[in-house]
């Protein structure tokens, strides 16, 4: 019991402006997944216990069932037929009122007697042709509409050669199990050189079952490239900003995913076990857990467990890969693409205290989050504070300063109806021009230089009113010397410190309306 309990992703639930849902529920899914497995414990020690007609199974559940109309009651968190994400036993998917259940055959009775309208679709002693039927559909396989890794990099290897004024590709390293290459592509008005303008990041795909996000963020970055000088809109992105996409950042495991294998795989691909056989369900490791940033108040320690964090932080890869690209730009804004839930988290809910920066990034989620129509409408995605632990937006403002949005696309389901996809992709392709007007300011665009060779400087630049010490200093970059910081247009001091040189200190810097307002500091040497 222990174990499970130890388990339990610690994140911090998200209580404050939560209706039931976020990472609150994810917490309590990870419950629910506890109770089923204490239940088969109990089960196999002879005792019996009432359970829920879809909680526990003496036999093993050999058949696909669709379920049409289900009540709404029954979709509901302790429901009969309730959806949660980490979910391999029961109910697949649950996306407007149809659900595709794993059942026995006592159960599928059970429902039709209780009213239900299921019907079978599939009937084998393979649990995973059954997942392959009610995930990937009648084909078993991936649906077209989807790309696999190679595809991706293919078409923007292609934009690469035939636009590398606007395009680069940057290898951030290698995938840990398979060593395949990790790439994020660099889009900006001269791609072939860094440039000295505020950075913002798309990534995907830390969760290989999500591959959503790297279809939005593979659209989004050929229209960056094919519509730069036609479309006013995206030409004024690119030209006033260092965008870098990274389309899969868990290589690997969106391989096992695409390639027909495993619709549900979320970890990477290590073989944790050693034993030489990776892509078995449950080893991995959740690349979403392993940032150093609270990583042990995030996750499970549990190498079973689908949010298992790893042996330490940066043990994966794929998370050494997006550090690297830390290391190479600093942005002011990403987001990070995952699917299922059709809601925003933003940084954070942490023991009781919101982030630093609370109100402006509340205010950026709400808006982009304003913009991103939900599958059925009329309605727009919800935005909850996340736990500050170990995931990439707690890393990302913790440690990088970079106002990050982890998206929750679509809802239901991991693996959308080919016919839900286009619509999933243009609902939050207009959630990306909401995130690209925030990147212009009001802020400071604070440079720093040696006030005796003009040179640019690695400085700190603190705002002490706002930065208390949850979170690290924030720099300006060392090729360039800039630090953009968005801000609410009014007054704030700054401490702005560099080893060797004099602190300075500025009071009231008024920041305006509108663009980024600049912001000059020459340091003094100290002799
Ligand atoms: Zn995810």
């Amino acid at each position: 019991m222990i174990r499970w309990i130890r388990g339990a992703d610690r994140g911090g639930p998200a209580r404050r402006r939560l209706g039931g849902g976020g990472i609150f529920a994810s917490r309590r899914r990870g419950r629910a997944v506890t109770r089923v497995r204490l239940m088969k414990k109990w089960l196999m020690a002879g005792v019996l216990a009432a359970v829920g007609a879809m909680g526990a199974a003496t036999e093993p559940r050999t058949l696909l069932l669709e379920v049409r109309d289900v009540p709404a009651a029954a979709q509901q968190e302790k429901g009969r037929l309730a959806y949660n994400d980490y979910n391999r036993d029961t109910v697949l998917s649950l996306v407007r009122n149809t659900a595709f259940v794993l059942a026995t055959p006592a159960e599928f009775a059970a429902l039709k007697r209780d009213g239900f309208h299921a019907t079978q679709v599939m009937e084998s002693a393979d649990r995973m042709q059954l997942i392959k039927r009610a995930l990937y559909g009648p084909t078993l396989t991936l649906p077209a509409i989807y790309h696999r890794y190679g595809q991706i990099v293919a078409v923007a290897d292609e934009l690469v050669r035939t636009h590398p004024e606007r395009i680069a590709r940057v290898q951030l390293g290698e995938t840990t199990q398979y060593h395949r290459p990790i790439y994020a592509y660099r889009v900006s008005r001269d791609a072939r050189q860094p440039q000295d303008q505020p950075g913002v990041l798309f990534d995907a795909c830390h969760h290989s079952d999500e591959i959503m996000g790297a279809e939005i963020v593979f659209s989004l970055l050929q229209k960056l490239v094919l519509d730069y000088g036609r479309d006013p809109e995206i030409t004024a992105w690119v030209n006033r900003s260092e965008i870098y996409l990274v389309p899969v950042v868990n290589v690997d495991g969106h391989d096992i995913v695409t390639s027909g294998r495993d619709p549900r795989w979320r970890k990477n691909a290590r073989d944790v076990n050693g034993d030489g056989v990776a892509g078995i369900f449950p080893e991995g490791v959740d690349v979403n857990r392993g940032y150093d940033f609270n990583w042990a108040m995030g996750g499970s320690d549990q190498p079973d467990s689908e949010r298992y964090r790893g042996e330490h932080p940066f043990s994966e890869a794929e998370n050494r890969a997006m550090r690297h690209l830390l290391e190479l730009k600093h942005f002011v804004l990403s987001v990070s693409y995952h699917s299922q839930g059709e809601v925003i988290y933003y940084p954070w809910w942490w023991g009781g205290l919101p982030a630093p920066d609370d109100a402006l990034i509340r205010e950026i989620a709400g808006d982009i989050a304003g913009h991103i129509a939900t599958m059925d409408g009329p309605g727009t995605y919800a935005i909850s504070p996340g736990g500050a632990s170990s995931q990439s937006y707690a890393w990302l403002y913790g440690r990088k300063g970079v106002f990050d949005f982890l998206i929750e696309t679509g809802k239901g389901t991991h693996l959308f109806a080919p016919e839900d996809v286009p619509g999933i992709i243009a609902a939050n392709l207009e959630g990306v021009k909401a995130l690209m007007a925030r990147s212009r300011g009001p802020g400071l665009a604070v440079h720093v230089t040696d006030a005796r060779t003009g040179q640019p400087l690695a400085a700190e630049v603190w705002l002490p009113r706002i930065e208390n010490n949850m979170v690290d200093r924030r720099t300006t970059d060392a090729v360039f010397g800039h630090y953009w910081r968005l801000l609410r247009p009014g007054k704030y001091d700054l401490i702005i410190s560099c080893p060797g040189h004099r602190t300075e200190v500025r009071h009231d810097v008024a920041v305006v309306q509108g663009d980024w307002t600049p912001l000059e500091v020459k340091l003094q040497p100290d002799n």
